[in-house]
Parts: structure tokens; C-alpha cells; sequence
């Protein structure tokens, strides 16, 4: 038996807590505990039992809530790695490793002290507090708030605030004024079964309206549903447990549903031959595999060359086996056609993971998995923490895709973690791309990973052709901006005549991106950051793309009162519009963020267009993205290039990627297809490699840039951020560590900065940055480490001060 035991919460601190076992209670490592933190209860992992008497006195734990780890060894470890690695506290990095936040209910209630009630009682006699630094808002808040707990016993928190509209600061102050009493019962719970009431068939005798309703919704619904459905009626429990108990439904607990795709799988999922550049892909992987020890594979295969069938035959291998394999996909890259094919060849042995989940089906596949019930894995980002054993084999698909990249605490890189996934666990990793990261690439060509290729597409079809317009040209021409190019125009006329489909890509959502006032100059900028709002037409109103702010659509300049604003540029709404005015006969989709809300709109507009019911699909680049529509032979590009003037050195590395991508979209059928490209930057090297299907060319050339720029492959590099509601402590703080900087020698480190951020103001906070580089990953570590310690000395708050390592994005 163990006295003590170290606990990781998730809380903003590199440290972890001590508690003391009580007798009887046995914790284990990997296991989450409830505790005290502060005023609250909090569930966290323990990562040691020990006999090790801290200096200061310690807590109790007040429950154990896994008698089995959550977290075995491996993942443990992969956690700490990951800690280290992205300097983020191993508290926070296994909450997100751990997707069980559903199964802890928060319970926190208040009640009014002796003091409260002085101060309640002295504020009715004065009329207010005269020492108090506060507004009369919050004080007549606090008052409200005493009030309502006077004439009550414990109450929770959600009724409080929301009968008396007093803030969470508030309450805290009154905490500490020691006016009211803080209660938190929060409490864990099992969400691996779902708890369904069934109706059972002799519904008799007399029921009371809401039994009634009851009954009456279960049979709407075929006899049987989740429990939390009803609760949500929220009638009195006290009905359904009558039902209960006069026998006229009953509760039961199922293991979790799986819900798939409403698609038809294909038939014949392999009715074609590998050719004999997959074939030597597949059999590397499965010698690899079999091999049981760390290997990572890069797949370089073009658009249309077939690499999802190899993803698909290595997993089975792997079922066969008997061991697990886990696919990553971006962010919206499980396409249909993809979730119908994993599903016809795993059936209930396959965990789907994608963004679309609540919470709590998330739990239960978590759970699913954990059990051993699914030992395939197929997910966004944080299903590379899918809690599998045996893991023999981990894929990372469109390894170059941004959304690998969570850009929040922990800011980890599923792909990079994945790799180290697949090294501690001696297993082996596939990453696949037609546009492999430059990183990636350089491993690869270093041979730290086997590189598979795979150069022709399927069936020997062709590549399509590529014509580039420049828009400059087109504007002297015909004497004003153009959206649509004569040349797009015309070759869309032909392809709709011929009865063949077409995708436009704008990569910007919305009407217009810009509102400008011609008396004064001046655009409408979001009150939250330093960002123009975007119009949206249809839903009549102005919209930030980085915070979510919205606001009317402006009839004068809100600077200067001028009627003369003016709505400039085209974003997709806009694109549809005018090519509906275009081509009034053609049946036109639009897909972008404004259509798609879930994952269930994609599979739509996709299947459409598959199926033919559509002529032409305009979007942003989520059209870009991995699917296989075989009747699309014509792809136009309005805007891809924006990127190329934003202060990023991925711009062109991005830019290339996603012209590469959304020319693949083209003639995947039989018919040969064909891209107009439309673009400002027509000699730009992004541009004319993309427009030649000539990676290595890109490569080579971007990479000399880099090497040049000190820029990573050949450094390890950190974005460091330092931010404030308040522009002069923003600006103080980055001053603070500018000069540290400055002073630390470091030998072998560059720094950049401080300087304003590309986006000065985003989401109501000023924003200073510093650009770290370093040829050596340990030292830029350990200088990032430093720097740390300096800013909690220096009371810079660490929640205030963002450490990217291997940032993706410099804005
Ligand atoms: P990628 O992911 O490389 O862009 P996919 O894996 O989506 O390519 O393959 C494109 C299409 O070709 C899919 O419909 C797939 O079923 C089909 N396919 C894959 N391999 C072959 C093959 N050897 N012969 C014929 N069709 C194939
Ligand atoms: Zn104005
Ligand atoms: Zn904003």
C-alpha cells in the first residue's frame, strides 16, 4: 500500500499534484482520481504512488475512478513525451489524450454564510457598501445573488447565475469575502453503455399526461430510446419511474450503438488488380508490419494513383493478424465513399472517430476501442490516442494537411506524434500524400523513412492539363476585374453542354471579403481583431472568419457617416451567384463552411455530384480534399493564391499543395480532365511547378529557400506569443522577454523579435511574437524552457504566453 500518490490535472501548471491514499482506497498509475484543487473537485491521471512525504500537508483524494488504468504504460509515456516536447503541462496532454469529459458532471453549488447574511442585512439598512472599488452593477449583482441565497438552502451554481445574472468573478470574490460557501460535488460517472427505456407492449390502465407523453414518444419512435432523449422532455422523473414500476417500460443498459454513413457500399471493393507500383508498396508495408519493429514509410503517390487501397489492404492484413492499426485522416477527409468502403471491409471491428461526434459518443467509441471490441481506428487528429493494444500499424493520410496541427494547448502535431506513437510501440508508420510535407520529403530523402512511390494514376490515366490565366492580362483586356476569366467561362460552357461536371474553387467563404468607405477610406474591421468582416448575403449580415463576431450590414460607414460604402470582392456566396447568372440551366452546389455544418451535408453535396445531380460544385478547399468523383473532367480555379501574400514562409509550400490537390479533382474517370488556373502570381514558382504536376521541382527549389532562411527542414523553429486584452501590458511583457533574450547567450539559436504579430489584434487580445530557430532541437528546448521559468518570475501569466513548437501557422 501506497501513502501518496502524484496526480496530473488540467491545469496550466508544469507541475503535478500530491495527494495521500486513504486506507481502503487503492489508485493506479493511468488511472484518474477525483480530488480537491483549490474551491473545486477535479479529475486527473495518477502518474506515481510513492512514500514520499511532501514538505507541505496534503489532501486526501476523495475517490478512485478507474480500479484499471485508462492510460497503459505507452500511452503514459507518449504523454510525457509530448509534455516535453511541446513544453505543455502533462496535465492538460493526457485530458486531451483521454476524450472522457462527458462521463464527469459538474455539480457546484453555494449557500449563504453568517457573513452573507450581515452583509446582507447591513446593505439593506445603507443602500450600498461605501468602501467597495466596485460599480453599482456588480454590486447590486452580489446583492441580487445573497438575496436569492437567503431564502434557500444549498443551490446550484446554473440556477444562481441564471435567477440573478451575477458573474463567475463575482461569485469567486464572494467566496473569498467569505459571504457565501462554495460546494462542488462534481462527480464521475460511466458513459461506456447507453441507458435506453423500452416500451413494452401492454401499455394499459390509466396514465396521467405526462406518462402519457412519455408512452406516446417512445412509440413515435419505434418502442425504445436513450435516457438522456426523455430526460430532455424534462418532465418529472417521478413519471417515468411509475412506468417503471407498473411494469409498462423498461430500462436497460446497451453497449454504445455504431452509427454508420446512410451509404451503399460498393460491391466489389477490389475488383481490380493492384499494379505493380502498389503492389510493391502493399508488400513493403507488410513486410514492415511483420517485421515488428519501428519503421516509418513515406507513400508519395499522385492524385488518383490508388493509395487508399493500399491504406485499406495493409489494415486488413493487420486484422488478420489479429493486432490494430489506426488511419488518420484531416479534418473533413473522410469522404463517403471512404467511410462505406472501411465499414463493408471491417464491419463492427472499425471505430470511426470523426469531428461530428458529440462528446459523448466519442466516450463510447473510446470505450468501444479500449474494450477491444474495435481494433481498427479511423479518425481526425486525437484518434492517434485511440486507446488500441498490439498496435501494429499507424497511417497518416494527406500527412501535409495544417489540421494534423492543434492550435490549442497542447499544440501537438498528430502526425509527429504519431510517428513517435509507432516508435515506442515497435510498430510501423505510413505517412501518404501526393504533396508530402517538405519535412516529410526531407526524411525521406535522408533516409530516416523508406520512400514508396507511386508516379502514374491508376489505369494509366493521364494527369490533367493545366492552363494558366493571368489576371492582369485579363484586366487590360477587358478593362475591368474580372471573377470568371473568358477562357473558365467558355470551357465550362463546353463541358455543361457535354453533359460533364464541374468544381470552381474560391478559397474564401462568404459575399464580399471587404467593406470599404470611399469618403473616408476606411474598411469595417471586426471589434475583436485586427480583421475586415466578411459580408454574408444570404443570412444579411457581417461576419469576422477568425472570432465568429457578427453585425449588421452597415447602410452608412460607421466611421465617418458616408453613404459611400462600397462591398468589395468575391468570396464563394458570391461565385454562385454569378455563375448561376451565367448559366441559368445548370444545377449548381455550393460547399464551403456556410453549407456544410456537419460531416452528413459533405457526404451530401458529394453524393450528389456523384450521382449526378448536380452540373457544378463551386467551394472552398474542402472541394479540394481526397474524393473521387469520376465525372468532374473540368476544374477551375478563381482564388488559391491569396496565401502567396500573406508574411508566412509555408505560403508557397501551401499554395502548391492545395493547387496540387484540387487539380487531382480533375478526370479521374475515363474521360481525361482539365484545370484552368486563374492567378495573379502566374510566374511564381508555386504556381508554375503545380501547374507542371512537378513536386520535385517544388521541392528542390523551396527547399534551397529554406535551407537559406534558416527556415525548418533545416531548423527546428517556435513561434513564441505573447498576449493581452490590455495593448501596453502586451506590449510591456514582449518587452520583458525581448530584452532576456536579448542577454541569455545562446549559442546556435536565432530569435526574431519581438514584433507585432501578422494579426496584431485577434479575438480582443494584442498580440507580440517572437520567430525561434534553432539547427538543434535541444537547445531550442531548453532556451524555451528557460524563458518560461523567466516569464512565471517576471508574473507574466502562462496563459497569456503561447509556445508553438513546429508552428504551422506564423499569423
Ligand atoms: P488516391 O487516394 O491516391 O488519390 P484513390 O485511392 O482514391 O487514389 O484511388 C482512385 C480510384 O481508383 C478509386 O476509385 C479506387 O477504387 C480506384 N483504384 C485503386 N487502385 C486501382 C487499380 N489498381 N485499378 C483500378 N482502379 C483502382
Ligand atoms: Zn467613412
Ligand atoms: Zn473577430
Amino acid at each position: 500500500m501506497f501513502e501518496f500518490c502524484d496526480v496530473a490535472l488540467p491545469v496550466p501548471l508544469d507541475i503535478v499534484f500530491t495527494y495521500a491514499v486513504p486506507d481502503g482506497m487503492q489508485p493506479v498509475v493511468g488511472g484518474r482520481v477525483l480530488v480537491p484543487f483549490r474551491q473545486q473537485r477535479m479529475s486527473g491521471v495518477v502518474t506515481e504512488l510513492h512514500e514520499r512525504k511532501p514538505e507541505v500537508r496534503t489532501k486526501n483524494l476523495i475517490r478512485v475512478l478507474d480500479p484499471e488504468p485508462v492510460l497503459d504504460q505507452p500511452l503514459l509515456r507518449l504523454g510525457k513525451w509530448i509534455a516535453d516536447y511541446y513544453l505543455a503541462p502533462v496535465g492538460e496532454v493526457f485530458r486531451t489524450m483521454l476524450p472522457l469529459g462527458a462521463e464527469f458532471k459538474r455539480a457546484i453549488s453555494y449557500r449563504i454564510t453568517e457573513e452573507g447574511q450581515l452583509a446582507l442585512h447591513l446593505a439593506g439598512m445603507s443602500g450600498s457598501s461605501a468602501r467597495s472599488q466596485k460599480t453599482p452593477e456588480d454590486q447590486l449583482a452580489e446583492f441580487r445573488a445573497l438575496d436569492y441565497l437567503a431564502e434557500r438552502d444549498t443551490t446550484r451554481e446554473e440556477s444562481l447565475r441564471s435567477a440573478t445574472r451575477v458573474s463567475k468573478a463575482l461569485l469567486g470574490g464572494m467566496v473569498r469575502k467569505k459571504w457565501i460557501a462554495r460546494e462542488d460535488l462534481s462527480e464521475a460517472q460511466n458513459a461506456a453503455r447507453t441507458v435506453k427505456v423500452a416500451l413494452l407492449k401492454n401499455v394499459d390502465g390509466k396514465l396521467n399526461a405526462n406518462q402519457r407523453t412519455l408512452t406516446d414518444t417512445l412509440a413515435a419512435a419505434g418502442g425504445k430510446l436513450p435516457v438522456d432523449t426523455l430526460q430532455s422532455l424534462e418532465l418529472p422523473r417521478t413519471s417515468l419511474a411509475t412506468l417503471v414500476k407498473r411494469g409498462m417500460v423498461e430500462i436497460s443498459e446497451e453497449a454504445a450503438e455504431f452509427t454508420m454513413s446512410q451509404l451503399k457500399a460498393r460491391p466489389n471493393l477490389f475488383d481490380f488488380q493492384f499494379n505493380s507500383a502498389q503492389q510493391a508498396a502493399l508488400k513493403s508495408i507488410r513486410e514492415q508490419v511483420g517485421a515488428t519493429k519501428f519503421a516509418g514509410m513515406l507513400l508519395h503517390g499522385i492524385t488518383g494513383s490508388g493509395k487508399t487501397a493500399i491504406y485499406l489492404a495493409a489494415m486488413r492484413s493487420v486484422l488478420e493478424a489479429g493486432r490494430s492499426a489506426i488511419l488518420l485522416v484531416p479534418e473533413i477527409g473522410l469522404t463517403p465513399a471512404v467511410a462505406a468502403d472501411l465499414h463493408q471491409l471491417f464491419g463492427e471491428e472499425v471505430a470511426i472517430l470523426h469531428s461530428a461526434l458529440s462528446d459523448k459518443e466519442r466516450a463510447e467509441q473510446w470505450h468501444r476501442i479500449k474494450r477491444g471490441d474495435a481494433r481498427i481506428v479511423v479518425g481526425t487528429r486525437s484518434a492517434v490516442f485511440a486507446p488500441v493494444s498490439d498496435l501494429a500499424l499507424v497511417i497518416v493520410d494527406e500527412e501535409q494537411d495544417p489540421s494534423y496541427k492543434q492550435e490549442e494547448m497542447p499544440r501537438y502535431h498528430a502526425r509527429d506524434v504519431a510517428v513517435m506513437r509507432a516508435k515506442m510501440a515497435d510498430a510501423v508508420v505510413v505517412l501518404g500524400s501526393a504533396t508530402p510535407s517538405l519535412e516529410s520529403y526531407f526524411n525521406a530523402k535522408k533516409h530516416k523513412y523508406t520512400l514508396l512511390e507511386l508516379p502514374d494514376r491508376v489505369e494509366k490515366r493521364p494527369l490533367p492539363e493545366v492552363e494558366i490565366i493571368d489576371m492582369r492580362q485579363e484586366f487590360q483586356e477587358t478593362g475591368s476585374e474580372q471573377v470568371i476569366s473568358r477562357k473558365l467561362a467558355e470551357e465550362i460552357k463546353e463541358r455543361l453542354e457535354k453533359k460533364e461536371q464541374v468544381m470552381v474553387l474560391l478559397n474564401r467563404r462568404g459575399y464580399s471579403p471587404v467593406v470599404l468607405c470611399r469618403a473616408c477610406g476606411k474598411t469595417l474591421e471586426c471589434k475583436n481583431c485586427a480583421i475586415a468582416m466578411t459580408h454574408h448575403k444570404r443570412s444579411r449580415r457581417m461576419e469576422c472568419h477568425y472570432c465568429g463576431y457578427t453585425a449588421p450590414v452597415p447602410k452608412a460607414c460607421i466611421h465617418c457617416g458616408s453613404e459611400y460604402v462600397y462591398f468589395l470582392g468575391t468570396g464563394s456566396e458570391k461565385l454562385e451567384e454569378l455563375l448561376h447568372g451565367m448559366f441559368p440551366q445548370a444545377r449548381i452546389g455550393r460547399l464551403d463552411r456556410d453549407t456544410v455544418r456537419g460531416r452528413e451535408d459533405f457526404e451530401r453535396a458529394l453524393n450528389a455530384l456523384d450521382e449526378g445531380e448536380l452540373d457544378l460544385l463551386v467551394g472552398t478547399q474542402m472541394i479540394a480534399k481526397g474524393h473521387d468523383i469520376h465525372g468532374v473532367t473540368l476544374v477551375g480555379v478563381v482564388g488559391a493564391d491569396m496565401a502567396l501574400g500573406f508574411p508566412d514562409f509555408r505560403a508557397a509550400e501551401r499554395t502548391f499543395q492545395l493547387l496540387t490537390q484540387v487539380a487531382g479533382r480533375a478526370g479521374r474517370g475515363q474521360t481525361p480532365g482539365k484545370v484552368v488556373l486563374q492567378t495573379y502570381f502566374p510566374g511564381h514558382y508555386a504556381v508554375q511547378y503545380a501547374a507542371q504536376h512537378d513536386f520535385t521541382g517544388f521541392y528542390e527549389k523551396e527547399l534551397r529557400f529554406r535551407s537559406w532562411m534558416h527556415y525548418p527542414p533545416y531548423s527546428a523553429l517556435a513561434n513564441v506569443l505573447v498576449r493581452s486584452n490590455k495593448m501596453d501590458e502586451a506590449l510591456r511583457w514582449s518587452g520583458i522577454l525581448g530584452k532576456w533574450f536579448e542577454q541569455t547567450r545562446h549559442e546556435g539559436i536565432r530569435v526574431l523579435g519581438p514584433a507585432a504579430a501578422p494579426i496584431v489584434r485577434l479575438k480582443q487580445d494584442y498580440r507580440h511574437h517572437f520567430v525561434v530557430k534553432s539547427a538543434s532541437r535541444e537547445k531550442l528546448n531548453a532556451l524555451l524552457r528557460a524563458m518560461l521559468a523567466f516569464a512565471a518570475q517576471q508574473k507574466i501569466p502562462r496563459t497569456q504566453l503561447i509556445v508553438d513548437v513546429d508552428a504551422v501557422w506564423l499569423m
